[in-house]
């Protein structure tokens, strides 16, 4: 089985067990990404990171590992609690034409997405001496046009699929929730067709989440592993992991990850690669196994019930 591990790297910092985008919390990168470096070459686990344009000069040197792009289009005022941040990326806003200030990169015109793709594509290969071909997008918002401007600027395979979720910023209802990389059609990004593009979907939890290791606070790491155990024990080729940098400046999150990554590395025949390596697999029929999840079952679980986490879960979507 494949793994990989996929870094929406940006800026900000945790408090209560929660990221909150803070743009003046740079140690969100330049901790962030050595502190999972760090956990990940003890198991020789390969990460990529998917960098937004403007965090570029905060990336540490002399990281072995891969980079992609990371779009946050727009420029929003969020409020959280008490909290004010922001949504957006300096460098995209000062570099490209953005004829609105909206977040939700789908929102964008066919023209202007692919300014923001290309513009950060050519920003991070003249820093990073090597041209990203994986792509993430902020708030998992693309649409038929984003995955032509990807073709159009080179771009291999997207990150971004959340199978099953749906939010007014993005749309990935369709893809059943355990779905392995796909060629889109040309007319609708979640069916399956001819274009030069493959989507990755993130590993959805039962009975719905991102596997990622920010939600171990609402569902407890016992969950991740449960999802983990799904996957791997029906042998499903790949598990895709997402977390955002700035987690792993906190103690909480790198104990997290460090246990979920060496749980899976004791595990037979698991290989890390990097995005980048991912390729189409022979055809699969995943199904829903409750028994790794039976196992996993947890007071946070109990407490709250799956619906009220999946409620949760949306509301910590960036
Ligand atoms: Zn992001």
């Amino acid at each position: 089985m494949n793994i990989i591990i996929v870094v929406h790297t940006e800026f900000g910092y945790v408090s209560n067990h929660e990221v909150v985008y803070e743009k003046s919390a740079t140690a969100g990168v330049s901790e962030g990404v050595p502190n999972l470096v760090k956990i990940a070459d003890k198991l020789h686990a390969k990460i990529t990171f998917a960098v937004m344009p403007e965090v570029v000069k905060y990336f540490p040197e002399g990281i072995e590992h891969e980079i992609g792009l990371h779009v946050h289009s727009g420029w929003e005022e969020f409020q959280k609690g008490d909290i004010t941040f922001h949504v957006g990326d300096r460098y995209l806003r000062d570099h490209c034409d953005q004829s609105l200030t909206s977040t939700v990169l789908r929102d964008f015109p066919y023209k202007e997405q692919r300014e923001m793709i290309k513009t950060g594509a050519d920003y991070l290969e003249d820093q990073f001496g090597k041209r990203p071909s994986t792509f993430v997008a902020g708030r998992w918002s693309i649409d038929t046009n984003t995955v032509k401007a990807l073709v159009d600027t080179g771009m291999e395979r997207d990150c971004s699929a959340m199978a099953q979720g749906s939010f007014y910023d993005f749309d990935w209802s369709k893809l059943p929730r355990i779905c392995m990389p796909y060629h889109p059609s040309e007319f609708d990004y979640q069916d399956k067709g001819t274009i030069p593009l493959l989507i990755v979907p993130i590993s959805q939890m039962f009975h719905a989440g991102n596997v990622n290791p920010e939600v171990i606070p609402i569902v407890g790491l016992s969950w991740l592993k449960a999802c983990f155990s799904e996957y791997y024990k029906q042998g499903m080729p790949l598990f895709h992991i997402c977390l955002h940098s700035p987690c792993m400046t906190d103690p909480y999150f790198l104990a997290g990850m460090d246990e979920f990554l060496a749980f899976i590395s004791k595990h037979k025949n698991v290989n890390f690669i990097f995005a980048s390596e991912v390729h189409e697999y022979s055809l699969v029929k995943p199904f829903t196994m409750l028994s790794p999840y039976i196992l996993g079952m947890n007071w946070k679980i109990l407490r709250l019930g799956v619906g009220p986490v999946r409620a949760q879960l949306l509301q910590r979507l960036l």
